[in-house]
């Protein structure tokens, strides 16, 4: 066998930044307000409102506005790997682990039974 054999699936590149997880996260009311996306950043823009009721993340830097990120749109992507609201990354996560989605009857993890 040789190495093109049997090539890798391609598989989309992530590319999402804080201009998608400001769209579909915090503008719509599903953050939850837990903090992953600021600890994730690793250019430390990403400001918080620890005030009872709001817990809400914001964009420190107003360049590109504070609906984007200068750094994401040079491929930047960390806090919208953090975030647990972000898009559905469970059937890729159980898919990496257990080579298939969980059933709904499944809700607390994999049962392991394939
Ligand atoms: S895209 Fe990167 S730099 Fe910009 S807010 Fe998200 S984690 Fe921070
Ligand atoms: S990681 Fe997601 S849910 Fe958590 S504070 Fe950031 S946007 Fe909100």
């Amino acid at each position: 066998m040789t190495l093109t054999d049997n090539p890798p699936v391609a598989t989309e590149r992530w590319t999402h930044q804080w201009k998608e997880l400001y769209e579909e996260v915090i503008n719509t009311g599903l953050c939850t307000g837990c903090a992953a996306c600021v600890i994730s950043c690793p250019h430390d823009v990403i400001g918080y409102e620890h005030e009872e009721g709001k817990y809400k993340p914001f964009h420190l830097e107003e360049d590109l506005g504070l609906d984007n990120c200068g750094h994401g749109e040079k491929g930047c992507t960390s806090c919208t790997r953090a975030c647990p609201r972000f898009r559905a990354w469970e059937p890729e996560a159980d898919m990496h682990l257990f080579g298939r989605e969980r059933k709904d009857e499944e809700c607390m993890g994999s049962t392991g039974n394939f």
